[in-house]
């Protein structure tokens, strides 16, 4: 038996590894478990070169459990170790500068691990005591017994082992007894090792019989050795795609939409299978994340820095031994392997989607929906996807009809240029309340869009600023003759002062609402429109909305909203209450009150002068005798806009009931 000190030229390696590791101590079993699958798999490669004879038996890694020892096992039929390999890779760890890297990494664990070869002395995070019993592949070797108890001092002896291979022994220290449990190691294996290529045995498989939970006599194997991924395309079927899928995300209901089935040996390695699934709203993001696998090894599902934020959208796994897992998350965009990484796939996930715009119009219109909002975001992040995307991207109208910007700007063309060259595209959020609206459109030989989407307010503000005199202007924004200005537009004949009476009598009943503000104003619209409507300003509503996905924005949002109470001048019963209001009216209700408020009227207090406006707009209100009518027509607006409720609502349905008598 001989004793040594573990060559690290820190004093103590081993209160490092316990206190810096500790956050992320079950990383221990990967760690064992992929030295064990190497050594599966060198033993598979000598044995295929020649360099192995014979049947190479049982070559499964097996993870046992012993509770009564308090120990835990990785067991494995690879190469195993020589003692002379054991001191090599054990013993004499290389490590130069400890402190000062570790120090450097303290954040970043896996760093530390990965970088210095430090996987097997992960185990030292958990254990009291570790044991390492090998058996050389090699002809001749004696087996070797390593033990060492959490200090730099560890022994070796020659053993007796009938096996080849190495177990590896763990002896569970106290505080992290959880690594005994069955269903924690069950979970463990599921989470970093259900791809390995070499199959993984944890106890054996179970069943029901009788009510009762039996152990069979076959092995429990938790992993897929050869997962989709891995797989060359030509060999999978629509079928195997959408196993894996499940295999993947085994909560997940829905079936993905499509997959590409990425696979680069040059300049960089990287396999993957991605899936789009189908993304109605915010609330399905994030649900299902990409992983990412090293050599069928587990890493994470954090893969922001990995691919564009509109990318991790998307579910699958991306498997590459070319991303940097040993350094810090924020170094990892500035990687040029990562970048390259990260501009493939994203070419790749264009590529895929062009073609399949290309090959089969009428499928992409029938899953345009469901990735609209991958494409939009993709479109808003990242200028290069949007060149790319800008030719399969779909507006659809009212209709359902769909098109890509171009094509719809030929399309609208000739009818909605206005007298200023700019081409107007008419669009709603909700076809139903803006039925008036269409309606009015349609008569006119316009087309409607129909952009109820998260990020349709972005995406048009986006089309705006790349087309030179394109405007999107929700229906209900102005009247239509206004929304798209022709030569031959209308004008009324009055003059302000002529309208002033009716603007007062309209602002005096106004309804009084601290997130709404109402202007009057005056448009020469349809005869057969309705006489009184609102509308409501393009770019504040769209400001507001934007305001709700963007910081820095917040201004806009807590502006009240803003509407326009207009007047049809076209219309008959809008003509017939300017006659009534003439201005001599008006000037006679002005000067009435300021007359009787005398003695205060003198005074400049910003109050009184509010409570003369008050009286004048009372007055003038009821001068015209019309009361019900203004109502009514007041309604009758807020009511075709949705912003008719609770008491209102039933002032008005109660006064229609009495105009009907
Ligand atoms: P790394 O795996 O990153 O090289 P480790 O500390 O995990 O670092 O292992 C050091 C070396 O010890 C390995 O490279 C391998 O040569 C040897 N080794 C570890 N575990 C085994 C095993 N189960 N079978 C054979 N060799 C092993």
């Amino acid at each position: 038996m001989s004793k040594g000190n573990i060559g690290v030229t820190s004093d103590n390696i081993f209160p490092v590894i316990k206190k810096f590791l500790y956050s992320d101590h079950e990383i221990f079993l990967r760690e064992l478990i992929s030295n064990a699958v190497d050594a599966t798999q060198k033993l598979k490669t000598l044995a295929s070169v020649g360099e192995v004879k014979g049947d190479l038996g049982d070559t499964r890694v097996r993870v046992i459990i012993d509770k009564k020892k308090k120990t835990l096992t990785v067991q494995d039929h690879g190469i195993g170790m020589t003692a002379d390999e054991v001191d090599r890779y054990i013993n004499q760890i290389a490590f130069s500068g400890a402190e000062e890297f570790l120090d450097k990494y303290k954040e970043k664990t896996e760093a530390i691990i990965g970088h210095f070869g430090l996987g097997f002395y992960s185990a030292f995070m958990v254990s009291d005591k570790v044991e390492i019993f090998s058996q050389s592949y090699q002809p001749d070797a004696k087996a070797v017994h390593w033990s060492c108890s959490g200090d730099p001092e560890y022994t070796m002896e020659d053993t007796i082992k009938s096996e080849r291979g190495t177990d590896i022994v763990l002896h569970i220290n106290s505080e992290f007894e959880q690594y005994l449990e069955d269903a924690t190691i069950e979970g463990l294996l599921k989470k970093y090792c259900k791809f390995l290529p070499v199959e993984i045995a944890f106890g054996k498989k179970k069943e029901w019989k009788d009510g009762k939970e039996v152990e069979l006599d076959e092995d429990n194997i938790i992993n897929d050795t050869n997962p989709a991924w891995t797989r060359k395309p030509a060999d999978l079927t629509e079928e195997d795609y959408k196993k894996f899928y499940h295999e993947l995300y085994p909560m997940q209901m829905d079936e993905p939409l499509f997959h590409i089935h990425l696979n680069v040996d040059y300049p960089f390695n990287l396999t993957g299978i991605l899936y789009f699934p189908k993304i109605k709203t915010n609330l399905d993001v994030h649900r299902n994340k990409i992983q990412l696998y090293c050599n069928q090894v587990f890493v994470t599902d954090e893969v922001e820095n990995i691919v564009p934020e509109y990318l991790t959208l998307l579910h699958g796994v991306i498997d590459s031994p070319d991303i940097p897992l040993n350094v810090s998350r924020s170094y990892l965009q500035s990687d040029n392997n990562v970048k390259k990484i990260s501009g493939h796939i994203t070419k790749k996930v264009a590529d895929k989607l062009a073609e399949m715009y290309k090959s089969d119009k009428e499928d992409f219109e029938k899953k345009w929906d469901d990735i609209k909002l991958f494409i939009q975001f993709g479109m808003l992040s990242d200028e290069k996807f949007y060149e790319r995307a800008i030719g399969f991207a779909l507006l659809k109208n009212i209709e359902g009809k769909y098109a890509t910007l171009e094509e719809y700007k030929s399309q609208i063309k000739d009818a909605q240029t206005d007298k200023d060259g700019n081409l107007i595209v008419l669009y709603t959020q909700d076809p139903d309340a803006n039925y008036t609206y269409i309606e009015r459109a349609k008569a006119k030989g316009y087309d409607v869009l129909l952009m109820d989407g998260e990020l349709d307010v972005h995406a048009m503000s986006q089309f705006e600023q790349k087309n030179e005199k394109l405007r999107f202007v929700r229906i209900d924004s102005d009247i239509i003759e206004n929304l798209i200005k022709k030569e031959d537009a209308a004008k009324d004949t009055y003059s302000d002062e002529q309208k002033e009476g009716l603007r007062k009598a309209f602002e005096a009943i106004l309804p009084a609402d601290k997130k709404l503000n109402y202007y009057v104003s005056f448009e020469a619209a349809a005869t057969d429109a309705l006489p009184v409507f609102l509308t409501q300003n393009e770019f504040m509503r769209r400001m507001k909305e934007m305001s709700a996905h963007q910081q820095g924005m917040s201004f806009y949002g807590q502006m009240p909203d803003q509407y326009n109470l207009v007047l049809n001048t076209s219309h008959p019963q809008i003509q017939a209450l300017i006659a009534k209001m003439t201005s001599e009216e008006v000037e006679e209700a002005v000067e009435k009150p300021a007359a009787e408020g005398g003695q205060t009227s003198n005074s400049d207090s910003a109050q009184t002068s509010e409570a003369v406006q008050e009286t004048v707009k009372k007055t003038v209100y009821t001068l015209s005798g019309e009361d019900e009518k203004l109502h009514q027509l007041l309604d009758i607006a807020l009511l075709a806009s949705g912003l008719l409720k609770g008491e209102a609502l039933a002032k008005f349905v109660n006064r229609s009931v009495d105009l009907l008598a």
